[in-house]
């Protein structure tokens, strides 16, 4: 799969907040959220990890947090899949074959994460994940409920 099939790219502010820094002699290294299965360890639903050389080589030139919403909220590895529903007109986080709703925790951490976020100058989140892509990952209503 492409590189752009796994990540959505948020580079909010990444060098531009740091531009004047260049003009220094020493680089002062961006700061970035990464999204843990990118490299950093196995902690998809399925125990698996997404190795991209992009990442690999970001890491060298930024500081980074990585995050994962699902673990960092209690969950385990292997676990069932995380899906986004819509039943009426409020999404909801729902784990799949237990059918329980984290819609709560996900906001708390979420609103966490974003505090921290401040301080931070992008972001380089998985795209597609229920969790961590912003606005791209699937959501079902009672239609295409699966
Ligand atoms: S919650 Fe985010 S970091 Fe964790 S496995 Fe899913 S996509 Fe990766």
């Amino acid at each position: 799969m492409s590189f752009k099939d796994f990540l959505t790219i948020f580079i909010l502010k990444i060098f531009v907040n740091r531009i004047n820094y260049c003009a220094m002699a020493e680089f002062v290294k961006p700061k970035i959220l990464l999204s843990r299965c990118l490299g950093i360890s196995a902690v998809r639903y399925n125990g698996g990890i997404i190795n991209d050389s992009f990442v690999e080589k970001l890491k060298k030139y930024v500081e980074y947090l990585d995050v994962c919403t699902e673990v960092d909220i209690g969950l385990g590895v292997p676990r069932q899949r995380m899906v986004i529903k819509r039943p009426g007109k409020e999404y909801r986080f729902i784990e799949c074959g237990t059918n329980k709703d984290f819609t709560l925790k996900i906001i708390d951490y979420c609103a966490k994460i974003s505090k921290i976020a401040l301080d931070y100058d992008g972001a380089v989140l998985k795209a597609k994940s229920p969790s961590c892509g912003l606005d791209n990952a699937n959501f079902y209503t009672e239609e295409n409920n699966r």
